[in-house]
C-alpha cells in the first residue's frame, strides 16, 4: 500500500524529534493472520496507527470497528503484543499559526491527540505526545501528562498533571511538518 500524505507527515514529524520506528511491521494476530500498523516505536514500545480520509476510502482497517472506535485487528494487536496500539486520523500540525503564541501556551485542543487501546481490551482517547523537562524523554500519554513518563526524574509538585505537550523541541517538530508540506504545496 503507498505511504498516505497523512502519514509522511507523521514520519517527518518523528524524524524531526529522532524519534526511531519500524514502518509498517508485520504481526501476527491469529493462526495465518497478520495486520499492519503503520508503525512500531521502538522506544515508547508502542505501536502508532495512522487512519487517514485515503485510507478509510480503500483500507480494510476503517471496517468492523466495535463502539470504541477500534477495529478487531487493532484490539487483536494490542492485546496479543501486550504493548498499547495508538490510532489517531489527525495530521502532526498545530491549529493556529505561530503568532498566536508568542511567550504563550497551547490549548489541549491545539494538539494532534491519539485514541489508545491498551491490552487486556482497555481503551481511552486525548493521549499527545510529550515531553520529560528534565531529561528530554518523549512518551504519549494521556492529555500530554509528562508526569507519566517512566524515567527516574523527578515529578511535578501534582505527581501526574505535570503536562508537557507543547515544549519547544515538540512544537519545533510539529512547525517542520507545516514547513515541509507548505513549501511542496500539499
Ligand atoms: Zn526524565
Amino acid at each position: 500500500m503507498s505511504v498516505t500524505v497523512t502519514e509522511r507527515m507523521w514520519q517527518v514529524f518523528l524524524n524531526s524529534l529522532e524519534v526511531p520506528y519500524d514502518w509498517s511491521p508485520v504481526v501476527s494476530i491469529a493462526p495465518k493472520l497478520n495486520y499492519r500498523p503503520t508503525m512500531f516505536l521502538h522506544d515508547q514500545g508502542a505501536f502508532l496507527d495512522v487512519m487517514s480520509v485515503e485510507h478509510d476510502e480503500e483500507d480494510e482497517r476503517a471496517t468492523d470497528r466495535d463502539e470504541s472506535g477500534f477495529s478487531i485487528p487493532q484490539a487483536c494487536v494490542a492485546n496479543v503484543c501486550h504493548m498499547p496500539l495508538f490510532v489517531t486520523d489527525q495530521c502532526p500540525c498545530l491549529t493556529t499559526p505561530p503568532s498566536d503564541h508568542i511567550g504563550g501556551d497551547y490549548s489541549f485542543n491545539e494538539i494532534p491527540s491519539f485514541d489508545v487501546h491498551l491490552s487486556d481490551n482497555c481503551w481511552d482517547r486525548n493521549y499527545m505526545w510529550c515531553e520529560c523537562p528534565h531529561c528530554g524523554m518523549l512518551g504519549i500519554e494521556y492529555m500530554g501528562r509528562a508526569d507519566r513518563i517512566s524515567c527516574e526524574c523527578p515529578k511535578s509538585a501534582h505527581g501526574d498533571k505535570g503536562y508537557n505537550y507543547d515544549s519547544e523541541r515538540l512544537i519545533r517538530a510539529y512547525r517542520k511538518v507545516d514547513q515541509v508540506f507548505e513549501a511542496s504545496g500539499e
